[in-house]
């Protein structure tokens, strides 16, 4: 038996499900999780001894690579200064100072402990601000696990959200209301009948939790429009997107202004945190100023601030998103070219570093889509690369993530594991 497997049996009869977030239990793809004893550069090593090239990269957060030797120096260092003060700090001046420059809509920020934070924050804010309680959010997009955005579509694109979870009230659900992505129609329909009860409309900037989709063009710019024109906030969900596609974020590409935005992942360099920011007049409206309550005994902790803005600069020095879009169309066109081989032109989506290979071979532009893909296809490919040393995310709903520690051979490795994977998932 392996050492994974023990772990994993132990971990069953004290963690629910063996796991501490449910997608690591691989019940996407069958089969149990391997335990990890630790990660450096693009390549983590399982209990077992087991080498495996990582496109998750903890979801996110290791866009330099695990564990870079100037990321775990700046944790040595900052250690010895203290672990957490609950006292205002230096680091936390020169992180919001940093975000604030590089987000072009972000005039203040605050500091938080995860995404989930972020954008439960983003909500009381929002609510706070227009005295509204409606939100609405997209199918397809997930913005962490607060209970307002837990929420699943009712039966008409007009009707009010049903929980899509235990434990959300119903009369909270019924408060956000779910639209399809990608849908002009659906949006301004909803605006016309209910605009003006509309505290927010929360969007992950580029949808990347059911696999990895893009706005069609004019699509944000008319979310942008009808939020403004009926006075309710538009929020950005950059959990994912900020400081991974542009240095600030996908607003910084797109040009859309929003008027909060989450944060999270890359911002932490792999430790826990988030961050919410905006416009001055909105943040402001928090406490201690303002009426809108939102604390953290944790928040703005000295080594979380003093990595992430480590991995920050590290980023900025090295050209990072010039160079993770070079390796993202490097792995981009071989993947295309073994489907060329093959004759099956799957679909693969992706933006700079971030990517998915659907198993389907229609475009892919929102949930229904995506669910399309060949599930049973997916798994025998997830298996086979695994089996080959290459870990993908276990679910195909999942993006890929690329690092600067990926270099050309490592691509071009994965690159081979992948057209055997594909070939044996195609069968
Ligand atoms: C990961 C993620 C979250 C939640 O962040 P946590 O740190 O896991 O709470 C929210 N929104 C998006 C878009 C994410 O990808």
């Amino acid at each position: 038996m392996s050492l994974s497997s023990k772990l994993f049996a132990a971990a069953k009869q004290v963690i629910p499900g063996g796991v501490n977030s449910p997608v690591r239990a691989f019940r996407n793809v069958g089969g149990e999780p391997f335990f990890v004893r630790r990660a450096k550069g693009a390549v983590i090593e399982d209990v077992d001894g087991r080498l495996l090239i990582d496109y998750v990269g903890t979801w996110g957060p290791a866009i330099l690579g695990h564990a870079p030797d100037v990321l775990v120096n700046v944790v040595h260092e900052t250690a010895k200064l203290g672990l957490s003060f609950g006292i205002p700090n230096p680091w936390e001046v020169e992180m919001a100072r940093t975000i604030v420059d590089w987000v072009p809509s972000v005039q203040k920020v605050r500091m938080c402990n995860s995404g989930t934070e972020a954008t439960m924050s983003c909500l009381r804010l929002a609510r706070g601000f227009t005295g509204r309680d409606r939100i609405v959010k997209f199918h397809g997009c997930y913005h962490g696990h607060v209970d307002s955005l837990l929420v699943s579509a009712g039966s008409g694109a007009l009707t009010h959200g049903r929980p899509d979870s235990a434990g959300v009230p119903a009369a909270l659900a019924a408060l956000t209301t779910v639209l399809p992505y990608n849908d002009p129609e659906a949006i301004e329909a909803f605006f016309a009948a209910s605009g003006h009860e509309v505290a927010a409309v929360i969007v992950e900037a580029i949808p990347a939790n059911a696999g990895l989709f893009l706005p069609k063009p004019g699509y944000l710019e008319l979310i942008r429009s009808l939020t403004t024109t009926h006075g309710a906030l538009l929020i950005f969900d950059e959990v994912m997107t900020g400081f991974r596609v542009a240095r600030g974020g996908y607003q910084e590409i797109c040009g859309i202004t929003p008027d909060l935005t989450a944060m999270g992942k890359v911002i932490g360099g792999g430790l826990p945190v988030g961050a919410f920011g905006g416009r001055a007049d909105i943040m402001d409206l928090l406490a201690p100023d303002g009426p809108v309550y939102q604390a953290g005994t944790l928040s703005g902790n000295p080594l979380a601030m003093a990595v992430g803005l480590t991995q920050l600069r590290e980023l900025e020095k090295a050209h990072g998103w010039q160079r993770l879009e070079e390796t993202g169309a490097r792995f981009e066109a071989g993947i295309r070219d073994i489907c060329n081989e093959i004759g099956r032109p799957l679909t693969f989506n992706r933006i700079g570093s971030m990517f998915c290979l659907y198993f389907n071979e229609a475009p892919v532009w929102n949930l229904d889509d995506a669910k399309k893909g060949d599930a049973d296809a997916f798994r025998r490919f997830f298996h086979k690369a695994l089996e080959l040393g290459v870990y993908f995310a276990p679910s195909p709903y999942e993006a890929g993530f690329i690092s600067l520690a990926h270099g050309p051979l490592q691509i071009d490795d994965s690159l081979d594991i992948c057209r055997t994977a594909i070939r044996h998932a195609l069968g």
